[in-house]
């Protein structure tokens, strides 16, 4: 039997911050008793609709049945080896299922890890591994992990940044476009150039890594043309393009990868958070030529590809297809845009609705000036939000964007639900 904690949110929120450091902050003041699809309990009863999604990791929503079921016949047999010592099959299979369905025209190979950053972290060591070169160009509001490489390539500074340098060298900076702000595709390819020109030569880059669309900087999607354009840099300079989809993969902009939308192979891919329905596990997947350029033991790690996590990975595969969730995950995604930009007509401060497939999100600025982002407003509104039984979740260089991560499961009551709470705070919150 399970027994309900008698605990009150707010004597954990006091024994949080007794025992654990506040460097690990916390958007919610909400302990978790109970997830079932896109819905949460309280350890005080109370429930919520779930649209942060555990920061794009449940785009099969809270327990799914399969998965919940393949990593229970997981547990029957054995839990752990290390991949390195003693193999097995789920890891296989499943860089086999990953590598069928990356983009690109080539052979492939998968490397699986624990989390993002470190997903990040060894496509950056096989790009220059593979290139013998050591520079990495990576974009400004991009955010790439909490390891010293990946925040060296992080572009937002506050609260990530602060006080961890010094960062790894040969790492620059380029201009992510922005129709809100009035930078192009033009503009993001010349700061590349000016890149080359005054830091450092094109012929010492390894890599340029991108998101397809900027998760924590604000949901910001990189147009298809930027996409065409890096790739054929890339290939002019021998460069290594890698797509960082660790909070755009596993189907939740309408396709498998959101690379998919431009038409572009990238060299590497990573991937983690949703591919495995909240079990850690990340992965580089790429051409096997490349990938293959570190030397044997070069690359893993004790935890890495857990066998849990594998079969849970399998079962989110086999669900997509079941369940036609790349379908949905377009469905959901223009459900909740046309949902957000009817509530953007009644206010003023909303500057922008955007997003791809179900990465939707809207921006907030006083009068709806993108020069004056209103962070103040955005947290308002997640409070309220919550207080209305909706866990919301903001992001963005200046924390004015709220974004939706919602499980792709979600039924279509349910979506209208979290909207109408939306609406009812913004009318708490925003004035008109
Ligand atoms: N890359 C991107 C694009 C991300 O969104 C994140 C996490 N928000 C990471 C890397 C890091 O992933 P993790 O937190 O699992 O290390």
């Amino acid at each position: 039997m399970n027994r309900e904690p008698q605990a009150t949110n707010a004597l954990l929120m006091a024994r949080r911050q007794a025992a654990i450091p506040r460097g690990v902050g916390h958007s919610h003041q909400i302990f978790i008793a109970r997830g079932e699809n896109a819905e949460i309990w309280d350890v005080e009863g109370r429930r919520f609709i779930d649209f942060a999604g555990g920061i794009a990791v449940l785009n099969t929503g809270h327990r799914h049945p399969a998965v919940i079921e393949a990593v229970k016949n997981q547990l029957d047999r054995y839990t752990h080896t290390c991949f390195q010592v003693l193999a097995y099959e789920p890891y296989v299979e499943l860089a086999e299922r990953l590598n069928a369905k990356a983009p690109g025209n080539f052979a492939k190979k998968t490397l699986f890890l624990t989390t993002g950053a470190e997903a990040v972290e060894n496509a950056i060591k096989i790009a220059r591994s593979h290139t013998g070169r050591p520079g990495v160009i990576a974009f400004g509001g991009g955010y790439h992990g909490r390891t010293l490489m990946t925040l060296g390539l992080t572009g937002k500074v506050v609260p990530y940044k602060v006080g961890f340098g010094p960062f790894p060298a040969e790492v620059f900076h380029a201009r992510f476009p922005s129709k809100l702000h009035g930078v192009g595709v033009d503009e993001a390819i010349a700061s590349i150039e000016h890149i080359f020109k005054n830091d450092i030569e094109a012929s010492r880059v390894a890599a340029i890594i991108i998101e397809p669309v900027q998760g924590e900087g604000g949901f910001n999607v990189a147009p298809p043309e930027l996409m065409q354009r890096l790739r054929a840099l890339c290939d002019q300079h021998g460069i290594l393009l890698i797509a960082d989809e660790v909070q755009t993969g596993a189907g939740r902009t309408g396709t498998w990868f959101a690379v998919e939308h431009s038409g572009v192979a990238p060299d590497l891919i990573t991937m983690a958070k949703s591919m495995a329905g909240g079990f850690p596990i990340s992965a580089v997947v790429g051409r096997a030529e490349v990938m293959d350029a570190p030397a044997p033991g070069g690359l893993g790690g004790t935890y890495a590809g857990s066998p849990l996590a594998c079969a849970a990975a399998l079962a989110v595969l086999d669900a997509f297809e079941k369940e036609n969730l790349l379908e949905r995950s377009r469905i959901v995604g223009e459900h909740l845009a046309k949902g957000l930009t009817r509530i953007a007509a009644k206010h003023r401060c909303v500057a922008e609705v955007r997003g791809l497939g179900a990465m939707v999100a809207m921006e907030l600025c006083k009068n709806g000036d993108p020069t004056r982002p209103d962070a103040d407003l955005t947290k308002a509104l997640t409070v309220e939000a919550a207080k209305r039984g909706l866990v919301l979740l903001s992001c963005g260089t200046y924390g004015n964007v709220i974004r939706i991560l919602v499980p792709l499961t979600a039924s279509d009551a349910l979506l209208d639900e979290g909207l109408a709470i939306i609406a009812a705070s913004m009318n708490a919150v925003a004035g008109s």
